[in-house]
């Protein structure tokens, strides 16, 4: 069997967690044929808080309004020094109304998320869908061929390769990655709890990492519990009753009782950067591109923005009439996801490492760099500003726009 759905405007796509399913719904945005190569996935219990431009990017998508009653906004983010240091920060807030929005990001379910893109790439008639995963690769001067585990082919001038951590595509590129482990692991799991969050996120900074209530629809918040491996361990250990008695200790009892209503999850926190994010006709997307600690919601709002900007970059090719794969597109795509990428892996790496340490003139200065931000308005609508995304070189689709 062969597929022979081939132009020399045709895109694939390879993966089918969040990150593939938008770049296939992008790239057909953008006037593409795109071919969805996605094998069938495992449930995921986590939940994903998508910034602003995230959401407008779904909006454009039209996925969106398949989504909004499932999420909760972030209007208010507290930040509470819990390390109990002699040197502590002060609490700071940051309210989305300072930057004239409604949240700064909205708090979902990974698998109404998930349910919501696949109905939108169901019902997108330029998506062929393949349930099948690539085993190979081969390249020629004007298109790429995938090789597909149940025999057939798929042919395109531009491969969207967001096929996850471990990247099947970015070895056959011969794209190495740059790795930093850590010594900790984020565990999580969806409480539901006796009293209202009222759309306030905290974030409790503890010795062995952030420990952040995100709030969901109802009386239901999700939790991301930055612990040492050892610390992970003795949580798994607990049943159900007793680790939601945890996390409310941890919680200090902000939301009132807890109470577990989701599978818990568990995992080690590392940083990993391909050291190209494109070769050939491959671009990397999502956590094919980049791993980043689940500090600060960034990592699909990153593979978010990898999707829209290469779709931007692939439809205005097209209208050109050049071609999509090429090293000018390629190129472009390289040097737009770069900066945004580095630096939001600088910046987590920093946080998360003063955090970490014992050492005082360190803790001085996170405590002084938050004392400010309470004092500055100014300064923190800057910082609201870059947390929520990038301030330059915005793809359309981030700003709500059409391709
Ligand atoms: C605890 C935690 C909390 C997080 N919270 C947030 C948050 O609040 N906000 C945020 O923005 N990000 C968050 N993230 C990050 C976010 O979850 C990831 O960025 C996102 O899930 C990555 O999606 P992906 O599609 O790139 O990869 P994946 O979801 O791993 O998808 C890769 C897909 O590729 C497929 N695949 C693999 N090999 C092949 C092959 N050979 N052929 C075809 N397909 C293949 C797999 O089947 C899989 O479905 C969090 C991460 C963690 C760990």
């Amino acid at each position: 069997m062969s597929s022979e759905l081939h132009t020399e405007q045709a895109a694939a796509v390879v993966g089918g967690g969040a990150s593939g399913l938008i770049a296939a719904l992008a790239l057909a945005a953008g006037g593409l044929p795109v071919t969805l190569v996605a094998p069938p996935r495992a449930p995921d219990a986590r939940t994903t808080a998508l910034m602003d431009g995230s959401v407008k990017a779904l909006d454009a998508l039209g996925v969106w309004p398949l989504l909004r009653r499932d999420s909760s906004p972030l209007r208010v983010m507290r930040l509470i020094d819990d390390t109990g240091r002699l040197i502590r920060a002060p609490e700071v807030e940051f309210r989305a109304g300072e930057l004239g929005l409604e949240g700064f990001a909205w708090n979902v379910e990974n698998e109404a998320l998930l349910a919501a893109l696949d109905a939108a790439v169901a019902a997108t008639p330029a998506i062929t869908r393949r349930a099948a995963s690539v085993t190979g690769i081969a390249e020629t001067g004007t298109h790429a061929t995938l090789e597909l585990d149940d025999g057939s082919r798929v042919i395109a001038a531009l491969i969207a390769a967001a096929d996850g951590r471990n990247s099947p595509c970015r070895r056959a590129a011969s794209i190495e990655v740059t790795s930093r482990d850590y010594p900790q692991v984020a565990v999580t799991a969806t409480l539901a709890h006796s009293r209202p969050h009222r759309d306030v996120s905290t974030e409790f900074h503890t010795r062995t990492g952030p420990f952040t209530l995100v709030p969901l629809p109802g009386n239901r918040a999700s939790v991301v519990c930055v612990v040492s491996a050892a610390e992970a361990e003795a949580l798994a250990a607990l049943d159900d009753a007793a680790f939601a008695r945890e996390m409310e200790r941890k919680a200090h009892s902000l939301l009132g009782t807890m109470r577990l209503d989701s599978p818990r999850g568990s995992f080690p926190l590392s940083q990993r950067t391909a050291t190209r994010f494109a070769r050939g006709r491959i671009a990397l997307i999502g956590e094919a591109a980049h791993i980043i600690p689940p500090i600060g919601a960034q990592g699909l709002n990153l593979g978010v923005r990898d999707a829209a900007t290469l779709a931007e970059i692939a439809s205005d090719a097209r209208r050109a009439s050049r071609d999509i794969g090429g090293a000018e597109a390629m190129d472009a795509y390289e040097r737009r996801r770069r900066r945004d990428v580095g630096a939001r892996g600088v910046a987590i790496d920093l946080f998360n490492r003063s955090l970490l340490t014992d050492f005082l003139p360190v803790a001085g200065l996170r405590g002084l760099g938050l004392w400010m931000l309470g004092q500055s308005p100014a300064l923190r609508r800057l910082v609201m500003r870059e947390g929520v995304g990038p301030t330059s070189d915005v793809p359309r689709l981030l700003a709500g726009a059409r391709l």
